[in-house]
């Protein structure tokens, strides 16, 4: 595993970038170490000075972020550039919300002539951050807003194909103000998860990739009994109903399949249209996936990205392949892709039916696995039908029944009327093989921080 910046545009190795040594890591948890026995101390507008800082960094040096991830994983510039304003969200939401959602609570008790009880939320140590290539920022943000602003320090271990977004990532924590060693970026080899788990100034893992890494990852957390939160791969369900705006719902699932070449955990990976509306839909999906036009991904004209590398093209070909051999049938969807780049031509995928296991796949680019159903009920038991249980939209003019339909989505969010597309202010995480623990808003904040109940009693209180 060596890390490198490959253009997938052009297909260059562009830089590389040794591993770190077992001696770099320790130098980082001792470091880290003791930056947070300062840090857990200091306040919360001190912290939240130095997270609107590093957003103020990424809203005035948006294209060079935005340039950079473009760059190293092939996302057009204007995806980049919307993701980097997410990530500013991200900082501002928790420089702004940290200490309220942190806040002591006072718990109700029997009879409070004999006490008080209040439940504080402690800072917990050195959380360790393994991130996926798709949000070269987001993903690192998403965690370090929150674990910063709780008081924890972070040690990243970044996609292999992200050296240079994830060194930036620390700087610009550096020229915010924090202070040095409580986050930091770690080039690690996989074998560093065991000893960075094992240590006792770590508190926990957060991890966001494939469900491979999650059970590995979240094995040696339990050995070393550390917290994980794992965010892990997602097939969402894209709801037509019968009563639903069919032409802009097709426009939506268009956007919602191929934003960032199809390599969203929470893509709308699986449309599933209803019998008196399929027809229309598919045609009009049909026409506008044919109006993507790949190219390159700086040029704004751009609407279908390369996909991260050639080996998550060759993957996902031989993931079609292996679904074709189950019986699912492909139908070219797309405009053709240039031959130069790791380009993948949108493909429309149907016939998965009951004995196909692929209807159970993540197909991670733009495949589009396409269902007919007989009607609500047939949409829902489809959409259930999935070991995954990330996210899911469902698509009806009526609000009351599009809320009683999400209610029977077994995942851990549900759009109405929109694919899903993450917020600063929304949480985020799934059920089932999607993995499990939140991250953002309330939630995130307090997936590692110590509940602590302090209990003052009258002495003369019955045992
Ligand atoms: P991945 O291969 O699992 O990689 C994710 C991270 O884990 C990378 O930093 C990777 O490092 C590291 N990693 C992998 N195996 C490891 C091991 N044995 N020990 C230590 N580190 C290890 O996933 P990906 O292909 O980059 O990302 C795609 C997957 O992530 C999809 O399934 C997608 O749905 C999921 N995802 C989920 C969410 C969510 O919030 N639920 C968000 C985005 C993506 P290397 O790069 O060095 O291998």
């Amino acid at each position: 595993m060596a890390y490198a910046t490959t253009n997938p545009y052009t297909e260059e190795v562009v830089a590389t970038f040794p591993e770190a040594t077992d001696q770099d890591i320790q130098t980082a948890l001792s470091e880290a170490h003791a930056a947070f026995e300062k840090w857990r101390d200091t306040s919360f507008a001190e912290r939240a000075r130095i997270l609107n800082a590093a957003a103020a960094i990424l809203r005035r040096d948006i294209d060079k972020y935005a340039r950079l991830g473009t760059l190293e994983m092939g996302k057009t510039f204007a995806e980049s550039k919307a993701e980097v304003i997410l990530s500013a969200e991200i900082l501002e939401y928790y420089g702004k919300y940290a200490e309220g959602l942190l806040k002591p609570e006072s718990l109700p008790v029997a009879d409070p002539a004999e006490g008080k009880a209040v439940l504080v939320h402690e800072p917990l140590g050195i959380v360790f951050a393994v991130e996926p290539w798709n949000f070269p920022f987001y993903q690192v943000v998403r965690i370090i807003a929150p674990q910063l602003s709780a008081g924890n320090a972070v040690l990243l271990k970044h996609a292999s194909n992200l050296p240079q977004c994830a060194a930036s990532c620390e700087e610009l924590m550096l020229e915010a103000g924090l202070p040095k060693g409580l986050f930091r970026n770690l080039y690690a080899a996989r074998s560093h998860t065991a000893m960075i788990l094992n240590d006792p100034r770590v508190c926990g893992v957060a991890l966001t990739g494939s469900e491979g890494a999650g059970a590995i990852i979240a094995a040696v957390a339990g050995q070393a009994l550390k917290k994980a939160t794992m965010e892990l791969g997602g097939a969402d369900a894209f709801i037509v109903l019968d009563d639903a705006d069919v032409e802009k719902a097709a426009q939506w699932a268009v956007m919602g399949r191929h934003w960032n070449a199809g390599q969203v955990c929470v893509s709308a990976k699986r449309l599933i249209v209803a019998d008196a509306v399929y027809d229309q839909f598919l045609d009009l999906y049909k026409k506008g996936v044919a109006e993507l036009k790949a190219g390159d991904p700086m040029d704004p004209s751009t609407t279908l990205a390369p996909l991260s590398s050639r080996a998550a093209v060759e993957d996902l070909h031989r993931q079609v392949e292996e679904a074709v051999k189950h019986g699912a049938k492909v139908e070219v969807i797309g405009q053709e892709v240039p031959e130069k780049g790791t380009f993948f031509r949108p493909l429309l995928m149907t016939g998965l039916d009951e004995n196909n296991a692929a209807r159970h796949w993540e197909f991670f680019g733009p495949v589009t696995q396409l269902y007919r159903a007989k009607d609500e009920a047939d949409a829902i038991r489809i959409a259930n039908d999935s070991p995954y249980g990330l996210g899911g939209a469902v698509f009806t003019k009526d609000e009351a029944r599009g809320t009683r339909v999400a209610a029977k989505i077994r995942t851990g969010m549900v759009n109405i009327n929109h694919p899903l597309i993450p917020k600063a202010d929304l949480p985020f995480g799934g059920i089932a093989r999607s993995g499990f623990g939140r991250e953002l808003v309330g939630l995130g904040i307090k997936e590692f921080v110590n509940h602590k109940l302090i209990n003052v009693v009258d002495i003369d209180a019955p045992a």
